[in-house]
Protein backbone atom coordinates (compact mmCIF):
# COMPACT_ATOMS: atom_id res chain seq x y z
CA UNK A 1 0.00 0.00 0.00
CA UNK A 2 3.00 2.24 0.80
CA UNK A 3 4.64 1.67 -2.27
CA UNK A 4 1.60 2.79 -4.30
CA UNK A 5 1.78 6.01 -2.68
CA UNK A 6 4.77 6.61 -3.90
CA UNK A 7 4.50 7.99 -7.76
CA UNK A 8 1.62 10.33 -6.67
CA UNK A 9 4.54 11.91 -4.16
CA UNK A 10 6.77 12.36 -6.99
CA UNK A 11 4.10 14.03 -9.17
CA UNK A 12 3.35 16.06 -6.36
CA UNK A 13 7.18 17.25 -5.91
CA UNK A 14 6.84 17.74 -9.52
CA UNK A 15 3.78 20.43 -9.25
CA UNK A 16 5.71 22.11 -6.38
CA UNK A 17 8.76 22.20 -7.83
CA UNK A 18 6.58 23.80 -10.82
CA UNK A 19 4.89 26.04 -8.35
CA UNK A 20 8.34 27.65 -7.38
CA UNK A 21 9.71 28.06 -10.63
CA UNK A 22 6.56 29.92 -11.17
CA UNK A 23 6.75 32.30 -8.38
CA UNK A 24 10.66 32.88 -9.53
CA UNK A 25 9.78 33.66 -13.42
CA UNK A 26 6.65 35.87 -12.09
CA UNK A 27 8.39 37.62 -9.65
CA UNK A 28 11.48 38.28 -12.74
CA UNK A 29 8.86 39.21 -14.67
CA UNK A 30 6.96 41.52 -12.85
CA UNK A 31 10.48 43.62 -12.26
CA UNK A 32 11.60 43.22 -15.75
CA UNK A 33 8.18 44.75 -17.48
CA UNK A 34 10.15 47.99 -15.11
CA UNK A 35 6.81 49.13 -13.06
CA UNK A 36 8.77 49.07 -10.13
CA UNK A 37 9.55 51.76 -8.11
CA UNK A 38 11.91 51.67 -5.14
CA UNK A 39 12.40 48.22 -5.67
CA UNK A 40 8.20 47.89 -5.16
CA UNK A 41 6.19 46.76 -8.40
CA UNK A 42 3.04 47.85 -9.43
CA UNK A 43 1.47 44.09 -9.18
CA UNK A 44 2.28 41.47 -7.13
CA UNK A 45 1.49 38.41 -9.07
CA UNK A 46 3.24 36.23 -6.89
CA UNK A 47 0.84 36.72 -4.21
CA UNK A 48 -1.65 35.37 -6.39
CA UNK A 49 0.63 32.10 -7.51
CA UNK A 50 1.41 31.65 -3.65
CA UNK A 51 -2.05 31.61 -2.33
CA UNK A 52 -3.41 29.09 -5.05
CA UNK A 53 -0.54 27.07 -4.44
CA UNK A 54 -1.30 27.22 -0.34
CA UNK A 55 -4.97 26.51 -1.44
CA UNK A 56 -4.42 23.52 -3.59
CA UNK A 57 -1.32 21.86 -2.12
CA UNK A 58 -1.55 22.97 1.63
CA UNK A 59 1.23 23.75 4.03
CA UNK A 60 2.98 20.92 1.55
CA UNK A 61 3.49 24.46 -0.53
CA UNK A 62 4.89 26.53 1.78
CA UNK A 63 8.53 25.29 0.76
CA UNK A 64 8.21 25.86 -2.81
CA UNK A 65 6.06 28.95 -2.13
CA UNK A 66 9.16 30.19 0.37
CA UNK A 67 12.24 28.53 -1.92
CA UNK A 68 10.26 30.29 -5.42
CA UNK A 69 10.55 34.01 -3.81
CA UNK A 70 13.91 33.64 -2.32
CA UNK A 71 15.36 32.13 -5.29
CA UNK A 72 15.05 35.73 -6.89
CA UNK A 73 16.59 38.18 -4.80
CA UNK A 74 19.44 34.92 -4.29
CA UNK A 75 20.15 34.78 -8.33
CA UNK A 76 19.06 38.94 -9.49
CA UNK A 77 19.26 41.53 -6.84
CA UNK A 78 21.58 42.11 -4.47
CA UNK A 79 21.19 38.89 -1.89
CA UNK A 80 20.98 40.16 1.83
CA UNK A 81 19.99 37.75 4.82
CA UNK A 82 16.72 40.33 4.62
CA UNK A 83 15.47 38.26 1.74
CA UNK A 84 15.11 35.49 3.69
CA UNK A 85 12.80 37.89 6.06
CA UNK A 86 10.81 38.98 3.61
CA UNK A 87 10.33 35.79 1.61
CA UNK A 88 8.77 34.30 4.83
CA UNK A 89 6.90 36.86 5.56
CA UNK A 90 5.46 36.16 2.15
CA UNK A 91 5.10 32.65 2.50
CA UNK A 92 3.32 32.87 5.84
CA UNK A 93 0.58 35.39 4.44
CA UNK A 94 -0.20 33.25 2.03
CA UNK A 95 -0.09 29.98 3.82
CA UNK A 96 -2.42 31.97 6.89
CA UNK A 97 -4.60 33.72 3.96
CA UNK A 98 -5.36 29.71 2.37
CA UNK A 99 -6.21 28.69 5.98
CA UNK A 100 -8.56 31.22 7.17
CA UNK A 101 -10.18 30.35 3.44
CA UNK A 102 -10.69 26.67 3.67
CA UNK A 103 -11.43 27.00 7.82
CA UNK A 104 -14.04 29.89 7.33
CA UNK A 105 -15.23 29.84 3.55
CA UNK A 106 -13.99 26.96 1.06
CA UNK A 107 -16.60 28.07 -0.97
CA UNK A 108 -13.81 30.71 -2.49
CA UNK A 109 -12.31 28.04 -4.31
CA UNK A 110 -15.15 27.90 -6.63
CA UNK A 111 -15.62 31.75 -6.77
CA UNK A 112 -19.52 31.21 -7.22
CA UNK A 113 -21.01 34.14 -5.40
CA UNK A 114 -20.40 37.67 -4.66
CA UNK A 115 -19.81 36.82 -0.93
CA UNK A 116 -16.93 34.47 -1.90
CA UNK A 117 -15.85 37.11 -3.55
CA UNK A 118 -15.93 38.98 -0.74
CA UNK A 119 -14.32 36.39 1.51
CA UNK A 120 -11.59 35.65 -1.60
CA UNK A 121 -10.74 40.03 -1.75
CA UNK A 122 -10.92 39.70 2.26
CA UNK A 123 -8.34 37.22 2.81
CA UNK A 124 -6.53 38.28 -0.17
CA UNK A 125 -6.56 41.77 2.06
CA UNK A 126 -5.24 39.97 4.88
CA UNK A 127 -2.46 38.15 3.25
CA UNK A 128 -1.57 41.79 2.26
CA UNK A 129 -1.24 43.71 4.76
CA UNK A 130 0.51 40.57 6.63
CA UNK A 131 3.60 40.29 4.08
CA UNK A 132 3.21 44.63 3.74
CA UNK A 133 4.06 44.58 7.31
CA UNK A 134 7.05 42.34 7.28
CA UNK A 135 8.36 43.92 3.97
CA UNK A 136 8.27 47.40 4.85
CA UNK A 137 9.39 46.75 8.37
CA UNK A 138 12.01 44.80 7.21
CA UNK A 139 13.33 47.25 3.85
CA UNK A 140 12.81 50.21 6.51
CA UNK A 141 15.20 48.42 9.04
CA UNK A 142 17.80 47.38 6.72
CA UNK A 143 17.97 50.59 4.60
CA UNK A 144 17.42 52.84 7.59
CA UNK A 145 14.06 54.59 5.29
CA UNK A 146 12.64 58.01 6.99
CA UNK A 147 9.20 57.40 7.70
CA UNK A 148 7.25 58.93 4.90
CA UNK A 149 9.40 56.94 2.43
CA UNK A 150 8.22 53.81 4.40
CA UNK A 151 4.63 55.16 4.96
CA UNK A 152 4.83 55.08 0.14
CA UNK A 153 6.33 52.05 0.85
CA UNK A 154 4.03 50.26 2.70
CA UNK A 155 0.76 51.61 0.55
CA UNK A 156 2.60 50.16 -2.21
CA UNK A 157 3.25 46.85 -1.26
CA UNK A 158 0.12 46.41 0.54
CA UNK A 159 -1.85 47.57 -3.23
CA UNK A 160 1.01 45.21 -5.24
CA UNK A 161 0.13 42.17 -3.10
CA UNK A 162 -3.73 42.71 -3.08
CA UNK A 163 -3.97 43.48 -6.72
CA UNK A 164 -1.67 40.49 -7.63
CA UNK A 165 -3.90 38.24 -5.59
CA UNK A 166 -6.88 38.91 -6.51
CA UNK A 167 -6.00 38.85 -10.08
CA UNK A 168 -4.19 35.95 -10.81
CA UNK A 169 -5.30 33.49 -7.77
CA UNK A 170 -9.04 33.33 -9.55
CA UNK A 171 -7.69 32.47 -12.72
CA UNK A 172 -5.26 29.38 -10.85
CA UNK A 173 -8.70 28.42 -9.27
CA UNK A 174 -11.05 28.15 -12.15
CA UNK A 175 -8.45 25.89 -13.97
CA UNK A 176 -7.68 24.19 -11.43
CA UNK A 177 -11.14 23.51 -10.68
CA UNK A 178 -12.44 22.18 -14.01
CA UNK A 179 -12.36 18.66 -14.47
CA UNK A 180 -10.83 18.72 -17.72
CA UNK A 181 -8.05 20.61 -16.53
CA UNK A 182 -6.02 22.06 -19.75
CA UNK A 183 -8.73 21.44 -22.34
CA UNK A 184 -10.44 24.14 -21.27
CA UNK A 185 -7.73 26.37 -22.33
CA UNK A 186 -7.96 24.97 -26.32
CA UNK A 187 -12.00 25.58 -25.81
CA UNK A 188 -10.92 29.37 -25.18
CA UNK A 189 -13.36 30.69 -28.13
CA UNK A 190 -13.11 33.12 -30.78
CA UNK A 191 -14.29 36.50 -28.75
CA UNK A 192 -11.51 35.75 -26.12
CA UNK A 193 -9.21 36.32 -28.63
CA UNK A 194 -10.97 39.16 -30.77
CA UNK A 195 -10.28 40.63 -26.86
CA UNK A 196 -6.39 40.12 -27.47
CA UNK A 197 -6.53 42.08 -30.84
CA UNK A 198 -8.68 44.49 -29.52
CA UNK A 199 -6.13 45.06 -26.83
CA UNK A 200 -3.07 44.71 -28.75
CA UNK A 201 -5.50 47.86 -31.13
CA UNK A 202 -5.77 50.27 -27.86
CA UNK A 203 -2.20 49.47 -27.15
CA UNK A 204 -1.32 50.61 -29.69
CA UNK A 205 -4.10 53.80 -29.65
CA UNK A 206 -2.70 54.91 -26.57
CA UNK A 207 0.80 54.87 -27.30
CA UNK A 208 0.35 57.04 -30.16
CA UNK A 209 -2.36 59.46 -30.58
CA UNK A 210 -4.60 59.44 -26.94
CA UNK A 211 -1.72 60.52 -24.66
CA UNK A 212 -1.07 63.67 -27.02
CA UNK A 213 -4.24 65.23 -25.53
CA UNK A 214 -5.60 63.24 -22.67
CA UNK A 215 -2.23 62.16 -21.06
CA UNK A 216 -1.66 58.27 -20.49
CA UNK A 217 -3.72 58.24 -17.37
CA UNK A 218 -7.00 57.67 -19.57
CA UNK A 219 -5.77 54.14 -20.86
CA UNK A 220 -6.74 52.22 -17.67
CA UNK A 221 -10.28 53.78 -17.68
CA UNK A 222 -10.57 53.00 -21.73
CA UNK A 223 -10.44 48.96 -20.52
CA UNK A 224 -13.70 49.36 -18.59
CA UNK A 225 -16.25 48.27 -21.27
CA UNK A 226 -13.87 45.64 -22.18
CA UNK A 227 -13.28 44.48 -18.55
CA UNK A 228 -17.19 44.27 -18.27
CA UNK A 229 -18.03 42.27 -21.65
CA UNK A 230 -15.22 39.91 -20.20
CA UNK A 231 -16.91 39.45 -16.74
CA UNK A 232 -20.34 38.53 -18.55
CA UNK A 233 -18.37 35.84 -20.35
CA UNK A 234 -19.38 32.19 -19.35
CA UNK A 235 -15.83 30.58 -18.95
CA UNK A 236 -14.32 31.84 -15.51
CA UNK A 237 -11.01 31.10 -16.42
CA UNK A 238 -11.35 33.01 -19.82
CA UNK A 239 -12.77 35.66 -17.92
CA UNK A 240 -10.15 36.09 -14.73
CA UNK A 241 -7.15 35.63 -17.48
CA UNK A 242 -8.09 37.80 -20.02
CA UNK A 243 -8.68 40.45 -17.31
CA UNK A 244 -5.23 39.63 -15.94
CA UNK A 245 -3.75 40.35 -19.63
CA UNK A 246 -5.73 43.36 -19.75
CA UNK A 247 -5.20 44.86 -16.43
CA UNK A 248 -1.78 44.12 -16.23
CA UNK A 249 -1.09 45.57 -19.73
CA UNK A 250 -2.79 48.62 -19.02
CA UNK A 251 -0.81 49.17 -16.02
CA UNK A 252 1.94 48.71 -17.72
CA UNK A 253 1.44 50.94 -20.56
CA UNK A 254 0.22 53.79 -17.76
CA UNK A 255 3.02 53.66 -15.41
CA UNK A 256 5.64 53.71 -18.13
CA UNK A 257 4.52 56.02 -20.18
CA UNK A 258 3.36 59.25 -17.38
CA UNK A 259 7.17 59.74 -16.91
CA UNK A 260 7.36 61.04 -13.46
CA UNK A 261 4.94 59.15 -11.34
CA UNK A 262 3.79 61.04 -8.51
CA UNK A 263 3.30 59.02 -5.33
CA UNK A 264 -0.22 59.94 -5.44
CA UNK A 265 -0.94 58.83 -9.31
CA UNK A 266 0.89 55.73 -8.71
CA UNK A 267 -1.54 54.22 -5.81
CA UNK A 268 -4.59 55.60 -7.84
CA UNK A 269 -3.36 52.79 -10.44
CA UNK A 270 -2.95 50.53 -8.34
CA UNK A 271 -6.15 51.15 -6.70
CA UNK A 272 -7.77 51.00 -9.60
CA UNK A 273 -6.35 47.76 -10.95
CA UNK A 274 -7.73 46.37 -7.70
CA UNK A 275 -11.27 47.51 -7.93
CA UNK A 276 -11.65 47.01 -11.83
CA UNK A 277 -10.58 43.26 -11.14
CA UNK A 278 -13.28 42.76 -8.12
CA UNK A 279 -15.88 44.40 -9.95
CA UNK A 280 -15.22 41.79 -12.58
CA UNK A 281 -15.45 39.31 -10.43
CA UNK A 282 -18.86 40.15 -8.62
CA UNK A 283 -20.34 40.46 -11.88
CA UNK A 284 -18.82 37.59 -13.10
CA UNK A 285 -20.18 35.58 -10.29
CA UNK A 286 -23.48 37.09 -10.97
CA UNK A 287 -23.65 36.06 -14.80
CA UNK A 288 -22.90 32.95 -13.83
CA UNK A 289 -25.60 32.62 -11.27
CA UNK A 290 -28.08 33.43 -14.04
CA UNK A 291 -26.95 31.08 -16.63
CA UNK A 292 -26.91 28.05 -14.16
CA UNK A 293 -30.52 29.34 -12.66
CA UNK A 294 -31.39 29.67 -16.44
CA UNK A 295 -29.48 26.28 -17.04
CA UNK A 296 -31.19 24.52 -14.26
CA UNK A 297 -35.10 25.77 -15.90
CA UNK A 298 -33.92 24.50 -19.17
CA UNK A 299 -32.88 20.97 -17.25
CA UNK A 300 -36.27 21.19 -14.97
CA UNK A 301 -38.15 21.76 -18.81
CA UNK A 302 -36.78 19.47 -20.40
CA UNK A 303 -36.97 16.81 -17.76
CA UNK A 304 -40.62 17.98 -17.46
CA UNK A 305 -41.21 17.61 -21.22
CA UNK A 306 -39.42 13.92 -21.55
CA UNK A 307 -41.42 12.75 -18.13
CA UNK A 308 -44.69 14.20 -20.18
CA UNK A 309 -43.65 12.32 -23.28
CA UNK A 310 -42.94 8.80 -21.28
CA UNK A 311 -46.12 8.99 -19.57
CA UNK A 312 -47.84 9.44 -23.05
CA UNK A 313 -46.17 6.67 -24.46
CA UNK A 314 -47.17 4.58 -21.68
CA UNK A 315 -50.49 5.54 -21.88
CA UNK A 316 -51.01 5.24 -25.68
CA UNK A 317 -49.58 1.67 -24.80
CA UNK A 318 -52.10 0.91 -21.96
CA UNK A 319 -54.81 2.23 -24.54
CA UNK A 320 -53.80 0.03 -27.69
CA UNK A 321 -53.88 -3.02 -25.02
CA UNK A 322 -56.91 -2.34 -24.04
CA UNK A 323 -58.16 -1.92 -27.14
CA UNK A 324 -57.01 -5.01 -28.23
CA UNK A 325 -58.46 -6.44 -25.25
CA UNK A 326 -61.41 -5.14 -26.36
CA UNK A 327 -61.22 -6.74 -30.12
CA UNK A 328 -60.36 -9.80 -28.44
CA UNK A 329 -63.29 -9.58 -26.52
CA UNK A 330 -65.48 -9.18 -29.06
CA UNK A 331 -64.15 -11.52 -30.68
CA UNK A 332 -64.94 -13.80 -28.39
CA UNK A 333 -68.37 -12.55 -27.82
CA UNK A 334 -69.18 -13.49 -31.27
CA UNK A 335 -67.12 -16.79 -31.54
CA UNK A 336 -68.90 -20.26 -30.81
CA UNK A 337 -65.78 -21.74 -27.74
CA UNK A 338 -66.76 -25.89 -28.93
CA UNK A 339 -66.03 -25.40 -33.05
CA UNK A 340 -64.06 -21.79 -33.34
CA UNK A 341 -67.21 -20.88 -35.86
CA UNK A 342 -69.06 -17.42 -35.76
CA UNK A 343 -72.09 -18.34 -33.04
CA UNK A 344 -75.53 -16.72 -33.77
CA UNK A 345 -74.49 -13.28 -32.82
CA UNK A 346 -71.39 -13.50 -35.12
CA UNK A 347 -72.91 -14.76 -37.70
CA UNK A 348 -76.05 -12.22 -37.95
CA UNK A 349 -73.27 -9.62 -38.00
CA UNK A 350 -71.50 -11.37 -40.85
CA UNK A 351 -74.61 -11.60 -42.67
CA UNK A 352 -75.05 -8.01 -42.73
CA UNK A 353 -71.54 -7.34 -43.88
CA UNK A 354 -71.96 -10.00 -46.82
CA UNK A 355 -75.18 -8.22 -47.55
CA UNK A 356 -73.94 -5.37 -48.08
CA UNK A 357 -71.32 -6.20 -50.33
CA UNK A 358 -73.12 -7.92 -52.11
CA UNK A 359 -75.63 -5.21 -52.93
CA UNK A 360 -72.89 -3.49 -53.85
CA UNK A 361 -70.81 -5.02 -56.40
CA UNK A 362 -74.37 -6.92 -56.75
CA UNK A 363 -73.35 -10.97 -56.79
CA UNK A 364 -75.46 -13.78 -55.65
CA UNK A 365 -75.40 -15.45 -52.52
CA UNK A 366 -76.35 -19.27 -51.82
CA UNK A 367 -77.39 -20.44 -48.05
CA UNK A 368 -76.63 -23.75 -46.97
CA UNK A 369 -78.31 -25.04 -43.35
CA UNK A 370 -76.85 -28.41 -41.73
CA UNK A 371 -78.55 -30.21 -38.95
CA UNK A 372 -77.41 -33.48 -37.57
CA UNK A 373 -79.98 -36.23 -37.50
CA UNK A 374 -81.00 -37.84 -34.51
CA UNK A 375 -78.13 -36.04 -32.57
CA UNK A 376 -80.16 -36.18 -29.39
CA UNK A 377 -79.59 -40.02 -29.38
CA UNK A 378 -75.89 -39.69 -29.55
CA UNK A 379 -76.11 -37.85 -26.53
CA UNK A 380 -78.23 -39.90 -24.85
CA UNK A 381 -76.72 -43.02 -25.50
CA UNK A 382 -72.78 -42.37 -25.55
CA UNK A 383 -72.96 -39.15 -23.24
CA UNK A 384 -72.46 -35.22 -23.69
CA UNK A 385 -68.71 -35.40 -23.85
CA UNK A 386 -69.45 -37.61 -27.24
CA UNK A 387 -72.09 -35.68 -28.55
CA UNK A 388 -69.09 -32.69 -28.23
CA UNK A 389 -66.56 -34.71 -30.08
CA UNK A 390 -69.19 -35.64 -32.54
CA UNK A 391 -69.65 -31.61 -33.10
CA UNK A 392 -66.06 -30.91 -33.03
CA UNK A 393 -64.92 -33.43 -35.90
CA UNK A 394 -68.12 -32.32 -37.77
CA UNK A 395 -66.84 -28.69 -37.25
CA UNK A 396 -63.15 -29.48 -38.90
CA UNK A 397 -65.28 -31.61 -41.69
CA UNK A 398 -67.27 -29.10 -42.40
CA UNK A 399 -64.69 -25.95 -42.55
CA UNK A 400 -62.09 -28.69 -44.63
CA UNK A 401 -64.93 -28.77 -47.27
CA UNK A 402 -66.16 -25.09 -47.45
CA UNK A 403 -63.55 -22.32 -49.64
CA UNK A 404 -61.75 -20.57 -46.29
CA UNK A 405 -62.10 -17.35 -45.91
CA UNK A 406 -64.82 -16.85 -48.20
CA UNK A 407 -67.69 -18.80 -47.36
CA UNK A 408 -69.02 -18.33 -43.88
CA UNK A 409 -69.87 -20.42 -41.20
CA UNK A 410 -71.91 -20.02 -38.45
CA UNK A 411 -73.00 -22.37 -35.45
CA UNK A 412 -76.76 -20.75 -34.55
CA UNK A 413 -78.30 -23.88 -33.07
CA UNK A 414 -76.91 -26.68 -30.82
CA UNK A 415 -75.95 -29.08 -33.79
CA UNK A 416 -77.15 -26.86 -36.45
CA UNK A 417 -75.04 -24.64 -38.54
CA UNK A 418 -75.71 -22.15 -41.61
CA UNK A 419 -72.80 -21.49 -44.03
CA UNK A 420 -73.17 -18.18 -46.35
CA UNK A 421 -71.12 -18.74 -49.80
CA UNK A 422 -70.82 -15.73 -51.61
CA UNK A 423 -70.70 -15.74 -55.20
CA UNK A 424 -72.48 -19.11 -55.11
CA UNK A 425 -75.14 -19.97 -57.52
CA UNK A 426 -78.29 -22.70 -55.85
CA UNK A 427 -76.74 -25.39 -58.01
CA UNK A 428 -73.45 -25.40 -57.51
CA UNK A 429 -74.43 -24.65 -53.55
CA UNK A 430 -76.32 -28.37 -53.82
CA UNK A 431 -73.87 -29.87 -55.20
CA UNK A 432 -71.45 -28.67 -51.98
CA UNK A 433 -73.88 -29.82 -50.19
CA UNK A 434 -74.01 -33.48 -51.36
CA UNK A 435 -70.50 -33.82 -50.96
CA UNK A 436 -70.95 -32.10 -47.42
CA UNK A 437 -73.30 -34.82 -46.34
CA UNK A 438 -71.64 -37.86 -48.67
CA UNK A 439 -68.44 -37.18 -46.48
CA UNK A 440 -70.64 -36.73 -43.25
CA UNK A 441 -71.86 -40.28 -43.61
CA UNK A 442 -67.87 -41.61 -44.54
CA UNK A 443 -66.77 -39.56 -41.34
CA UNK A 444 -64.96 -42.14 -39.09
CA UNK A 445 -65.82 -40.41 -35.60
CA UNK A 446 -63.13 -41.77 -33.44
CA UNK A 447 -65.01 -42.32 -30.50
CA UNK A 448 -63.95 -45.55 -28.54
CA UNK A 449 -67.04 -46.08 -27.18
CA UNK A 450 -68.67 -46.36 -30.36
CA UNK A 451 -66.63 -47.49 -33.11
CA UNK A 452 -67.94 -47.34 -36.45
CA UNK A 453 -70.59 -45.19 -35.58
CA UNK A 454 -72.71 -43.03 -38.64
CA UNK A 455 -74.26 -39.84 -38.42
CA UNK A 456 -75.87 -38.61 -40.95
CA UNK A 457 -77.06 -34.87 -41.58
CA UNK A 458 -79.74 -33.39 -43.08
CA UNK A 459 -78.80 -29.96 -45.57
CA UNK A 460 -81.19 -26.84 -46.54
CA UNK A 461 -80.00 -25.02 -49.88
CA UNK A 462 -81.29 -21.96 -50.54
CA UNK A 463 -80.48 -18.55 -52.50
CA UNK A 464 -79.76 -14.99 -50.83
CA UNK A 465 -81.84 -11.88 -52.55
CA UNK A 466 -79.88 -9.38 -50.78
CA UNK A 467 -82.83 -6.89 -52.32
CA UNK A 468 -85.04 -9.28 -51.26
CA UNK A 469 -84.50 -9.72 -48.09
CA UNK A 470 -83.81 -8.88 -44.79
CA UNK A 471 -81.88 -10.13 -41.77
CA UNK A 472 -84.32 -11.34 -39.87
CA UNK A 473 -86.30 -13.87 -42.10
CA UNK A 474 -83.12 -14.13 -44.20
CA UNK A 475 -82.96 -17.58 -43.37
CA UNK A 476 -86.42 -18.56 -43.54
CA UNK A 477 -86.56 -20.10 -47.15
CA UNK A 478 -83.48 -22.12 -45.95
CA UNK A 479 -84.55 -23.47 -42.76
CA UNK A 480 -87.98 -24.40 -44.51
CA UNK A 481 -85.37 -26.35 -46.95
CA UNK A 482 -83.70 -28.16 -44.02
CA UNK A 483 -87.32 -28.86 -42.33
CA UNK A 484 -88.58 -30.31 -45.48
CA UNK A 485 -84.96 -33.00 -45.81
CA UNK A 486 -85.64 -33.73 -42.62
CA UNK A 487 -89.51 -34.29 -43.59
CA UNK A 488 -88.72 -36.24 -46.18
CA UNK A 489 -86.71 -38.86 -44.37
CA UNK A 490 -83.47 -37.25 -43.14
CA UNK A 491 -79.53 -37.76 -45.03
CA UNK A 492 -80.37 -35.56 -47.94
CA UNK A 493 -80.19 -32.16 -49.49
CA UNK A 494 -83.34 -30.10 -50.51
CA UNK A 495 -82.82 -27.24 -52.22
CA UNK A 496 -85.59 -24.40 -51.56
CA UNK A 497 -86.27 -24.18 -55.60
CA UNK A 498 -86.75 -27.94 -55.51
CA UNK A 499 -89.31 -27.75 -52.55
CA UNK A 500 -90.86 -24.71 -53.80
CA UNK A 501 -91.39 -26.61 -57.27
CA UNK A 502 -92.71 -29.26 -55.04
P1 LIG B 1 -83.41 -34.18 -35.63
O1 LIG B 1 -82.96 -35.27 -36.51
O2 LIG B 1 -84.89 -33.92 -35.76
O3 LIG B 1 -82.62 -32.95 -35.76
O4 LIG B 1 -83.24 -34.72 -34.16
P2 LIG B 1 -82.29 -34.17 -33.11
O5 LIG B 1 -82.26 -35.10 -31.96
O6 LIG B 1 -80.94 -33.91 -33.71
O7 LIG B 1 -82.97 -32.80 -32.78
P3 LIG B 1 -83.15 -31.91 -31.55
O8 LIG B 1 -83.13 -30.46 -31.99
O9 LIG B 1 -84.38 -32.33 -30.80
O10 LIG B 1 -81.95 -32.15 -30.61
C1 LIG B 1 -80.80 -31.46 -30.67
C2 LIG B 1 -79.97 -31.91 -29.54
O11 LIG B 1 -78.66 -31.40 -29.60
C3 LIG B 1 -80.50 -31.45 -28.21
C4 LIG B 1 -79.29 -31.30 -27.34
O12 LIG B 1 -79.16 -32.33 -26.39
C5 LIG B 1 -78.15 -31.45 -28.33
N1 LIG B 1 -77.19 -30.42 -28.17
C6 LIG B 1 -77.37 -29.09 -28.39
N2 LIG B 1 -76.23 -28.42 -28.15
C7 LIG B 1 -75.31 -29.36 -27.79
C8 LIG B 1 -73.93 -29.31 -27.41
O13 LIG B 1 -73.33 -28.27 -27.39
N3 LIG B 1 -73.33 -30.46 -27.10
C9 LIG B 1 -73.96 -31.65 -27.13
N4 LIG B 1 -73.29 -32.75 -26.81
N5 LIG B 1 -75.24 -31.73 -27.46
C10 LIG B 1 -75.91 -30.61 -27.79
MG1 LIG C 1 -80.71 -32.56 -35.23
MG1 LIG D 1 -81.58 -29.35 -34.29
Amino acid sequence: MERAAEPVDTWLMAKLFAVAAAIHLTIWGSFTVGFANHDVVAIWPAAGISLWACLRFGWRALPAVYLGDLAFGFFHLDFGVHFILISAGNALAAWGAASIIIRMCPDVMSLRTPTSVAFFVFAAALLSVFSMMVGTLVVAERFALPPVIVEHIAWRWFFSDLTGAVMVAPSLMAWSSQPEGMACLRRMRRPAFLTLVALTALSMLSLTALPEVLGHYPVMLLTMPLIIWLALRESTLECTLLLFVIVTTSLAITLNNVGDVSEQAFLAVQAYGFVIACTALVLHTVERGRIEAMRELDGERQSLADRVAERTVELRQRVDAAEAETVKMEQLALTDELTGFLNRRGFQERMRQENKRAVRYGYPIAVMMLDLDHFKRINDTLGHAAGDKVLKTLAAVTADMLRDGIDQIGRIGGEEFAILMPHTSVDSAVRVAERLRQRILETDWQLAEAPGLQVTASLGVSYWDPDMFDLDNGLCLVDEALYEAKRRGRNRVVSSVQFASV
